[in-house]
């Protein structure tokens, strides 16, 4: 105790610009990570000032998929700058952790790292902030919609039912904060058969509808699916190398979709 008190949350406060989204998702390995990197930077190099927030504490993987990997955020006066690729600004706790050592911290912690991010971050005047949520409905989602009341839901399912039902638990949480979600994305819908035209549908089809139709009953608002996102090696390989599909390969499949979501938010 007797340290300073904490700043305030630019976003949070009444008259912000910023639009703050945080892309959220029942389980794991669902592509939320992929998804988010691949919106900030379709909007960025549409001229969008923008942000990106790996609020996924645990399973960090923003900054190589951003290509920021070995970036370091440096400090000026008591401000945190964030380093940036491909026009987003970006800041992630594997940035402060040696190596790949692992993050074991409990509820309170998370919660003071996450209102760093977003208070003592010099993210100059972003248009957009996007959040990378851990998956499921963890301590992350209520502190974000405790520090940024205003923050919108963009919820990431596969077309499974199972990761539809994981997917509409992890989307009703904003019933509870009274956050507005603004729509589903389906990732991993397909994939094109590279030998004939047919899609295979790897993981089933229907998901991203049955979580909005959920989602509009337990919110009472509609919640519509704002796009699919086949599979495609592109995505994968984009991620891996740190240079966003919708980028260096902007109409692909993946790089389509998801460019003509970026242009819907
Ligand atoms: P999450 O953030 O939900 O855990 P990731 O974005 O890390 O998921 O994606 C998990 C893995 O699946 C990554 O290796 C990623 O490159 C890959 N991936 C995600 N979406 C697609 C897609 N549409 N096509 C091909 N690979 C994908």
């Amino acid at each position: 105790r007797g340290g300073k008190p904490e700043r305030e949350v630019p976003f949070a406060q009444p008259g912000s610009l910023t639009r703050v989204y945080c892309v959220a998702s029942g389980k794991g390995g669902v592509g939320k990570s992929s998804v988010t990197v691949n919106l900030a930077a379709a909007m960025a190099a549409d001229g969008i000032k923008v942000g990106v927030v790996d609020a996924d504490i645990y399973g960090h993987s923003v900054p190589r998929m951003l290509g920021t990997d070995d970036a370091r955020p440096t400090q000026v006066e008591d401000m945190i700058m964030p380093p940036s690729a491909n026009g987003v600004k970006v800041i992630s706790i594997g940035m402060f952790t040696p190596g790949n050592a692992p993050v074991v911290w409990r509820g309170p912690m998370l919660h003071r790292a996450l209102q760093q991010f977003l208070a003592d971050v010099f993210w100059g005047d972003l248009d957009v902030l996007l959040l990378d949520l851990p998956p499921g409905t963890g301590d992350i989602a209520i502190s974000v919609a405790q520090l940024v009341p205003n923050a919108e839901i963009l919820v990431v399912t596969t077309p499974q039912q199972a990761a539809a039902e994981v997917a509409e638990r992890a989307g009703s949480i904003a019933v509870q904060t009274h956050q507005k979600i603004v729509g589903v994305i389906e990732n991993m819908a397909g994939l094109p058969c590279p030998h004939c035209d047919e899609m295979v549908d790897v993981f089933g089809t229907g998901g991203g509808e049955r979580v909005a139709e959920g989602l509009t009953r337990s919110t009472g608002a509609h919640v519509p699916v704002l796009g699919s996102i086949p599979i495609d090696v592109r995505l994968r390989e984009g991620g891996d190398d740190g240079k966003p599909v919708v980028l260096s390969d902007p109409d692909s499949p993946a790089g389509a979709a998801i460019r003509s979501m970026a242009g819907k938010l």
